[in-house]
């Protein structure tokens, strides 16, 4: 198993993505990246320094303001994203982010600079990245594609005992309205939509536990990397 791939894993929000494809990359020692946090990151950014979302001038000048950079976390074993100096890893899974980071994540100058910063870490491939346009436009030549998704009850209910576990107070029902709202603005903005790639594999783990869907998507990733499947 020595050629080293790029798994691309898109999909419509809280259906496991990161949780699939942290594993994945374990499993193959792989470098996990989550482009979605650089969009929350940015996001923060700019509520912190009230940028208004209308102005391109604005939007430009704040850019330049943003460093971010993914440290390992010792004691968690994953890596957490940096803005600025300061690690706002956990910050960034609040509510208010989730309600605003669509908006953000539709900017034009917004996706440039986080496309950029995504196809460097990929140069060397050996990377797992999940977002909503991975295998469509930042790396479509990915060898591997995964498309995500489940049932919005299910959805739902696994944000909210993930959110309540990080002692997040938020209701069903606002968890649910967050995820329609992402889902609708991540497919109908004007660039880079999410949607499936023509040739990513779907995955609906709506009946599958975190372990089936890594069997899963490990056993397609072997045979890529092997050229059994291409
Ligand atoms: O993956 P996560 O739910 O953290 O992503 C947060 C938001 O960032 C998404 O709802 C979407 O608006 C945006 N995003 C994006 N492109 C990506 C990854 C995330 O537009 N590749």
């Amino acid at each position: 198993m020595n050629r080293k791939i790029i798994i691309a894993i898109d999909g419509y929000s809280a259906c496991g993505k990161s949780t699939l494809a942290r594993q994945l990359a374990k499993s193959l020692h792989y470098t996990y990246v989550d482009s979605g946090a650089m969009y929350r990151a940015i996001t923060l950014y700019f509520i912190r320094h009230q940028i208004s979302y209308n102005e391109a001038n604005h939007i430009s000048v704040a850019l330049q303001g943003i460093s971010l950079e993914f440290r390992q976390n010792e004691n968690t074993g994953n890596s957490d994203i940096w803005l600025n100096g300061e690690n706002v890893e956990k910050r960034i899974r609040e509510i208010d982010i989730a309600e605003k980071v669509s908006e953000v994540a539709a900017i034009p100058q917004v996706r440039k600079l986080a496309e950029k910063c995504q196809r460097d870490m990929g140069k060397n491939k050996g990377i797992v990245m999940d977002g909503r346009d991975i295998g469509t436009v930042v790396f479509p030549h990915a060898e591997l594609k995964l498309f995500m998704t489940a049932d919005m009850a299910t959805r739902v209910q696994r944000r909210y005992e993930e959110m309540k576990e990080k002692k997040g107070n938020v209701s069903l029902e606002e968890i649910r309205k967050n995820i329609e709202e992402r889902d609708y603005l991540d497919t109908h903005r004007k660039i880079s939509p999410l949607k499936q790639a023509s040739d990513a594999i779907l995955l609906d783990n709506t009946h599958l536990t975190k372990e089936e869907q890594l069997d899963f998507a490990l056993a397609l990733a072997k045979k890529v990397i092997d050229g059994i499947l291409t």
